[in-house]
């Protein structure tokens, strides 16, 4: 897909498997169900899109899955599966040495797992030429998480690329390259960045986990996860809107059945218009 002079494409780094009442907030069993059928231990299946961007002469990978640290007791607690990351870049000619930024929206072990990999007994970058860019409140608070939250941080998905020297911590909105714009909406946590991409006269919103998938999108369906559910809701009532009124491609993170999309408003509900990406 091409955004005049930005080109992107969304990039598998596999699937997972997290509760559907966490997922769905206080949303009931018998409504989110129709959408999005759990398993036997009550589970859906999330997909973890990343996006490949290629602007301003530089290789942008946004958000790096889940990774291959997991011991095999959390890679069966989440079900674990699919391709690899690096699998879906060598698709595009690319090597994790061909990256020069890496974006994580926000710290959870699902968009930033592929960060580091375990190399002798040592935890080192993925991407040895990358920069990887994460909101400095995220950081912040992933180095100390509560208690509510900390099953979802692990220090050796970020802890190793500051060691490195190689993460840049930037303070709310930031663009990064021709085309390419962070934008801290928070919500999900408190520094969460979306991505918006640009170009000849189009947009591309990724919403990150403001939206995780199109059941998200009515406002009520909130993830239990979100630390602010309320900012949530307001952020949601902000950036919905302003993508179903500008045309842009929406782009659904943990999207399976339809990463990216147009929205529509149809008697008064937003519904997804798949876009084919690739
Ligand atoms: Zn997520």
């Amino acid at each position: 897909m091409k955004l005049g002079d930005v080109e992107f494409h969304i990039v598998s780094a596999g699937h997972f498997r997290l509760d559907g009442g966490a997922m769905f907030g206080v949303i009931p069993r018998p409504m989110w169900e129709r959408k999005i059928p759990p398993d036997g231990r009550n589970r859906i299946t999330l997909s973890m899109n990343c996006l490949l961007i290629l602007a301003g002469g530089k290789r942008i990978l946004v958000e790096t899955g889940a990774g291959d640290k997991m011991s095999p007791k959390l890679r069966d607690i989440y079900a674990l599966e699919g391709p690899a990351l690096a699998d879906g870049l060598r698709a595009y000619g690319l090597r994790p040495e061909d990256i020069d930024i890496v974006v994580n929206t926000h710290l959870h072990f699902d968009h930033c797992g592929g960060n580091t990999r375990v190399e002798k007994d040592k935890v080192v970058p993925v991407f040895p030429n990358a920069r990887y860019v994460v909101q400095r409140g995220e950081y912040d608070h992933a180095m100390r998480p509560n208690e509510r939250d900390r099953a979802s941080y692990f220090p050796e998905n970020f802890a190793p690329i500051f060691e490195a020297g190689m993460l840049s911590l930037v303070d709310g909105d930031q663009t990064i390259a021709s085309g390419v714009e962070l934008i801290r909406v928070p919500g999900h946590t408190a520094d969460m960045q979306c991505v918006k991409l640009s170009g000849g006269g189009k947009t591309a919103f990724s919403f990150a986990d403001l939206v995780p998938t199109t059941a998200h999108l009515p406002l009520p369906w909130i993830m239990g996860y979100d630390l602010y559910p309320m900012t949530t809701l307001e952020n949601k009532k902000r950036w919905i809107p302003e993508v179903v009124r500008e045309g842009y491609i929406a782009l659904f993170g943990h999207g399976t059945r339809v990463p990216a999309a147009y929205l529509r408003e149809r008697d008064g509900q937003w519904e997804p218009e798949p876009v084919a990406i690739d």
